[in-house]
């Protein structure tokens, strides 16, 4: 029975880290500047007090200076914008993000513009992703998922050009910049929705597929045509028993059925989720080395 290779973001993703880690030593060196990344949080998610709490071991892992503000989830805009503005000010500080989502009570829309690009290291903003949807243009940043789902393929050797390939999902976040991304990279882009009809044969006709829905194993290995090569980005939850937390996580592809029938795929957990948190280190060190000019 034929197996799809395991695409391995763990180990792809310390690889990055140690190229980091080894250019932030020679800046450090040279300069005497080490890159600062600042998180804010707001409000006590479970999920996003994980991922942040991730983000910040991986920056002292590479060497990168974090600097947390942990706001309570009854603050006001107003005092998420003064942080803000305070960080757009520090020039320790090379990097901003905005932990998503936010409290309902407050605007995602004013938070990310508040942001200024030369520290957008998450890619959010309508300049960044306007310079990505169009010609000629580079953005300064782009948004790390996306950014790590094609730094996979890249590292993998998989040839995107000229390629056929499905993005599942169209979020701000991930699908949408993805299919830029790969568009960019001269893929032929499609793109898979809520409200498209017959999604399962539109994927087949995918060498490539990036799937970002947040439906666990909504993916089955029919949709799936042989050989292809499947980038999973969703990371749900499902109810398990066995599990010490009671739960487990599972990506949107049906990993059983998929690999059997991909020439590649990436596994949930250790697929593209360590890769964001590269990519986030990288964004962040180019901030850093563009702020001083150091090449
Ligand atoms: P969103 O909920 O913002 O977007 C989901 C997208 O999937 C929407 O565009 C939606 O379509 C589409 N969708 C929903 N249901 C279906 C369906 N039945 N068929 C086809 N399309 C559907 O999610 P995100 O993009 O933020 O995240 C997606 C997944 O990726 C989640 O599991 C999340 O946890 C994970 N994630 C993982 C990261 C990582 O580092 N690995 C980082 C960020 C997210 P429509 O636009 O029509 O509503």
């Amino acid at each position: 029975e034929a197996s799809a290779k395991v695409i391995d973001g763990k180990s792809i993703a310390k690889e990055i880290r140690e190229e980091i880690a080894a250019e932030i030593s020679r800046m450090k060196e040279s300069i005497g500047i080490v890159p600062g990344l600042a998180v804010i949080l707001v409000g006590e998610r479970k999920d996003s007090a994980t991922y942040v709490r991730n983000k910040k071991k991986a920056c002292e892992s590479v060497c990168i200076k974090s600097y947390e503000v942990h706001l309570a989830e009854d603050s006001t805009e107003r005092e998420v914008l003064e942080h803000i503005s305070s960080f757009n000010n520090d020039p320790s500080v090379h990097g901003i993000l905005v932990q998503l989502p936010l409290p309902s009570h407050m605007n995602e829309q004013n938070v990310l513009n508040a942001v200024c690009t030369e520290k957008d290291v998450d890619g959010f903003s309508p300049l960044n992703i306007g310079r990505l949807a169009m010609r000629d243009r580079e953005p300064l940043f782009v948004p790390c998922t996306p950014k790590g789902c094609i730094e996979l393929l890249h590292r993998c050797g998989i040839t995107i050009k000229g390629k056929r390939a499905v993005v599942i999902g169209r979020s701000n976040i991930v699908g949408m910049p993805a299919a830029l991304l790969l568009q960019r990279e001269d893929a032929t882009v499609t793109i898979v929705h809520s409200r498209t009809k017959n999604p399962e044969e539109i994927t087949r006709e995918a060498d490539i597929v990036i799937s970002a829905v947040g439906q666990p194993n909504m993916v089955r290995g029919s949709w799936i045509k042989p050989g292809a090569v499947v980038i999973d980005v969703g990371i749900n939850p499902v109810e398990d028993a066995k599990s010490p937390r009671g739960y487990r996580l599972v990506g949107d592809v049906c990993y059983e059925e998929a690999s059997k029938i991909a020439s590649a795929i990436t596994p949930v957990p250790g697929g593209v989720g360590p890769m964001t948190i590269a990519m986030l280190l990288s964004n962040t060190l180019a901030a850093a080395k563009r702020a001083h000019k150091f090449e």
